[in-house]
């Protein structure tokens, strides 16, 4: 099992480096690959960004399932955008918004165990960089996709999603599960007084 580096670390707080391309067939990036993957669904999550296992590095990996879909409401899956997708992997990813709308909703992260806090995101972005094998990709996404995104590729630049957050939406994760699990986003930025 690969331990995910909590925050304090400071590779979490690094400018992680490009990849050589040229390195991505090698056995060892291949196996760092692998190892990402292998640590995103033991965690379980839907995305690792390399610093998070202490390398740095400008990768990351995301992956949604079904098992973690069919455990949510409709509202949940629809408001949020929830859709499953096979692993794929962004080495140098570069990020853009498209458009100009936003949406907030709960993120936790592995490497800030055991809270969640709301945090305001763009709908929709496209991103570009290597997949695994060298190959150039661009992947147009919405809604959670588009989320992990944001979140992974943060990682990549040293930030944590605690750096963009509401302050007051921080809680631990527990909490955020209990009492708001189920909950539309309008019912939950009332509570919360947003
Ligand atoms: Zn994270």
């Amino acid at each position: 099992m690969t331990p995910i580096v909590q925050a304090g670390e400071p590779v979490l707080r690094e400018l992680a480096a490009a990849v050589d391309p040229a390195s991505i067939p090698s056995p060892a990036f291949q196996q760092l690959i692998e190892t990402m993957i292998a640590a995103m669904r033991e965690a379980p999550g839907v995305g690792l960004a390399a610093p998070q296992i202490g390398v740095s590095m400008r990768v990351i990996v995301l992956e949604d399932r079904p098992e973690y879909i069919e455990k949510l409401t409709d509202v949940e899956r629809t408001e949020r955008g929830r859709q499953p997708f096979a692993p794929r992997v962004f080495i140098n990813p570069e990020l853009t918004v498209i458009g100009e709308e936003r949406a907030m909703f709960f993120e936790g992260c592995l490497s800030v165990e055991g809270y969640a806090g709301m945090v305001d995101r763009a709908a929709e972005v496209e991103v570009r960089g290597l997949d695994e094998h060298g190959v150039s990709q661009t992947w147009r996404v919405r809604g959670w996709p588009a989320r992990i995104l944001q979140h992974e590729v943060d990682h990549l630049n040293g930030v944590l999603y605690v750096d963009r957050m509401n302050t007051r939406t921080f809680m631990a994760g527990e909490q955020a599960k209990a009492r708001y699990a189920g909950k539309s986003i309008a019912e939950i930025r009332r509570a919360l007084g947003l």
